[in-house]
This record gives structure tokens, sequence and C-alpha cells, in this order.
């Protein structure tokens, strides 16, 4: 059974090739490398975590600016989609220190997520490596790993100061992690919650698994031919690849 979804053009297709429901994962054969993003995708879209760096973002681009809420909301969605970050539009626009933003709106509480055992021992599991690669920050990294309890299962997280501030999706950021770590693409799996980021790891030959989530932004610049899965629940997917 062929789960792939390289010639849907559909957005959401719940019941074609390529939407995955519980209990009927495929599994992902010759998978070596495992690679995810952080937020969004290691914690469900729901427990809003990331709705708090959201509006600290907010919070900071208004104190920058000198302008209101609402017209620092633009200006962050604005440099979201344009910038692949909101953090790189500020940097270039407005040459701000990276690290300045970053420990300023990850400074939230991380008690919204839940430890989640299963996910630990669903990772724990997979066979080969498992990496995290996060446009946020290593600490953040840190912080939500150890709260989800699955610090131990990750081998390293490769964030947005490894990656120069130059975040996902530019592809070159993609050539130095898979540089990085001495990865072979073909062999490997990424899993992600915005699915445009998950365009250049195609490219480079991954295999690439979309986190469906509750924010529309996730199926902003949706490109079928990228996206091979189409998952809505991270921990039933993997427990599919025991054993392969
Ligand atoms: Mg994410």
């Amino acid at each position: 059974m062929s789960a792939k979804s390289a010639h849907s053009n559909s957005v959401r297709p719940e019941n074609s090739a390529g939407s995955v429901t519980p209990g009927v994962a495929p599994r992902l054969s010759g998978i070596d490398t495992w690679v995810f993003d952080l937020d969004n995708t290691l914690y469900p879209s729901e427990c809003n975590l990331f709705a708090q760096i959201d509006v600290r973002m907010t919070g900071f681009i208004a104190n920058l600016l000198g302008v209101d809420k609402e017209k620092a909301f633009v200006v962050q969605k604005r440099y979201f989609k344009e910038h692949g970050t909101t953090l790189r539009g500020l940097m270039d626009n407005h040459g701000i220190i990276p690290e300045d933003f970053l420990s300023y709106v990850h400074d939230i509480d991380v008690t919204a997520v839940d430890p989640n055992p299963d996910l630990a021992s669903a990772l724990a599991d997979l066979p080969g490596r498992r990496l995290v690669f996060t446009n946020g920050s290593v600490p953040h990294a840190q912080r939500v790993m150890d709260r989800l309890g699955i610090s131990h299962v990750i081998e390293d997280v490769f964030d947005i100061a490894a990656a120069d501030y130059h975040p996902k999706p530019r592809l070159q950021t993609y050539e130095r992690f898979v540089s990085h770590y001495g990865i072979n693409p073909k062999s490997s799996a990424m899993f992600e919650d915005m699915v445009r980021n998950l365009t250049p790891a195609a490219e480079l030959g991954m295999t690439t698994v979309w986190l469906r989530s509750c924010y529309s932004y996730g199926a902003l610049d949706h490109r079928a031919e990228s996206v091979h899965y189409e998952i809505d629940d991270l921990v039933s997917f993997l427990k599919a690849q025991h054993g392969g």
C-alpha cells in the first residue's frame, strides 16, 4: 500500500492517497535519519504554546517600532511571509540583534505542553538518528524537549543560530544542516507542520511528512509534489515505523 501523495493536487485529501489515518499508518522503508521540526510538530498546535511566542513577537515589534499592537502584528506577519521568519525580517529591515529577540519571544510558560511518554518511546524505537531542525533557538528547544520528556532520545538540535539566522525554507540552510551532520537526504525523513518548509527537503531527496496543524499558515505555499505523507497524529505514525 502506498501513501504517497506526490500526484495529488488536493491540499487536504482526507481519504485519498497521502492522507494517513490512525491504525493504517504506512512504514517508511530505508530511513536511517529522522528529522523533526520543533514548534507545533513535536507538541500539538492545539496546546497553543506557539500562540504565546506569537504574542511576545508582536510585543517586541510594538516596542521596537513604537507602534500599537495591531500595526506591529501586520509587520510581524509580513516579515514572516516575505523573509521566512519574523526574526529575519527584523534583522534585514531594522538590524536587530537576533539573540535579544529570541530570548524575549521564548520567555514563555512551557507547562502548556504536556509530558508525552508515548512520543518518547515512539522516537526511541525509530531505527537510526533523531535530530531536531528548528527556526527557534536551542534553549527554547531544550526547555520544550525537557517538558515533553524526549531530550534523551534526540541526538542534537540544529537551530536558527546554527543556520546563521537564515531560516527554513531557504534551501542553503537545509544544505548546511545536511552537511553539518553528514546526512544522506535520500535515507532521511523530515517532519514539519509548515508545509512550505518541506519543499527544499523534497528537493534534496528527503522523504517528507506534513503534520497538519490547526493553523491556516501551516498550509501556506503548499506544493503537492513536495509532500509525500500527510498526517494528523505524529505518535501513531511513528509507532508504525518500528522495526523498520
Ligand atoms: Mg513548526
